[in-house]
């Protein structure tokens, strides 16, 4: 594959504080991009990190036709540079274009089109541990017009972002608290699309949440508003009376790969996996009788976010003491352990650069 590339003049790396890398603010110098229309996919290239040109009727811009991935590149403790499981991110982009009438995405293209950008940009990979180069691709619908139906032509682009930990209180827990009268997915609608749509419907609560001292919604069932689904930005799993729990993949909630990670992994060390239905007054139930040992989140992100505390319906239970337990940690330090190259690849999950 022949990508076209214009350097840019002068880096803008010089402005970035590496030792205070925050989530997502600065761009590293070039992106990657490709057009899709009549069919087929035009010549890709990758040029200076900059503004894009559009039209006010974009209709990505009206009507949300649109889907992202995340995933990271890290620089292992020999130099070289790591992908975590680019295969699984691929996979998942289709499923979700596939979704939204988005035409499917050649892994070469994908791929290539990361390799190519990651090499070129290569300084912007922080090398101090728990810092990764985020990687955002994305495709979006690029017809201009209002009638709503499926756009002939997008664009597929690729930026990345040298970022450190994704919540400010890094390992330490966070603080959910249940969605409430709100609904974010509902089985059959777009819950394990990787698409705006989703996080537009989370910014209200999640703002409420945050006002009220929490760092993000946990969210319920769209039909019973009892079972646990997810955080939003985060698959959630339990640990109770030494068992992994963890929400279905039943149509609402996003597929995970750090989710399946942390599967594969309990299944390698002999942890009893349960992929089940779990409610809320379940949760409350086993934090009283002293059977729920750890709650945290799964993502790309964080990769491990232990919580601490939960909130519903007036209520809160203390997970471990407000503290990080030892299951938590162990699936951190394995994964991270993988992305730096300080831990043997179990699974062959690294593609290195
Ligand atoms: C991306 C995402 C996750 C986490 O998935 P990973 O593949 O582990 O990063 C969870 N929930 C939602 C809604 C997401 O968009």
């Amino acid at each position: 594959m022949n990508i076209e590339v214009t350097k840019r003049k002068r880096s803008r790396i010089k402005k970035v504080d590496f030792n205070n890398l925050e989530f997502g603010v600065d761009f590293s110098d070039h992106m990657f991009s490709v057009r899709y229309g009549e069919g087929k996919w035009g010549a890709p290239k990758i040029e200076p990190y900059g503004t894009i040109k559009i039209e006010p009727s974009l209709c990505s811009l009206h009507y949300g036709q649109v889907v992202f991935e995340g995933l990271k590149a890290f620089r292992t403790v020999t130099g070289k540079i790591n992908l975590f499981r680019p295969d699984k991110y691929h996979e998942r982009f289709n499923r979700s274009n596939e979704r939204l009438c988005i035409p499917f995405i050649p892994y070469e293209l994908f791929i290539n089109g990361i390799k190519e950008l990651v090499l070129l940009d290569q300084a912007w990979i922080p090398e101090k541990k728990g810092c990764s180069l985020y990687i955002r691709p994305f495709i979006f619908a690029t017809d201009n017009f209002l009638g709503v139906r499926v756009s002939y032509t997008y664009n597929f682009t690729i930026i990345t972002s040298p970022v450190g930990a994704y919540y400010k209180e890094g390992l330490n827990p966070v603080r959910l608290i249940t969605s409430g009268e709100y609904v974010r997915a509902a089985k059959g609608g777009l819950g394990a699309v990787k698409t705006p749509a989703n996080y537009a419907a989370s910014l209200l609560p999640g703002e409420e949440a945050k006002k009220k001292g929490f760092t993000q919604v946990l969210w319920l069932d769209a039909a019973e508003n009892r079972y646990i689904e997810e955080v939003g930005t985060m698959n959630i799993a339990f640990i109770i009376d030494g068992k992994l729990v963890t929400p279905p993949l039943e149509g609402s909630i996003l597929p995970g790969v750090t989710r399946d990670s942390v599967i594969s992994l309990a299944n390698h060390w002999g942890i009893p996996v349960e992929e089940r239905q779990i409610s809320i007054e379940e949760v409350f139930a086993k934090a009283k009788d002293g059977s729920l040992q750890e709650v945290f989140g799964t993502g790309t992100a964080a990769v491990i976010s232990p919580v601490g505390w939960i909130q519903h319906a007036g209520e809160m239970i203390t997970i471990h003491n407000g503290e990080i337990g030892p299951l938590s940690q162990k699936f951190y330090d394995e994964i991270t352990g993988m992305h730096y190259g300080e831990k043997p690849d179990l699974f062959g999950w690294c593609l290195t650069l």
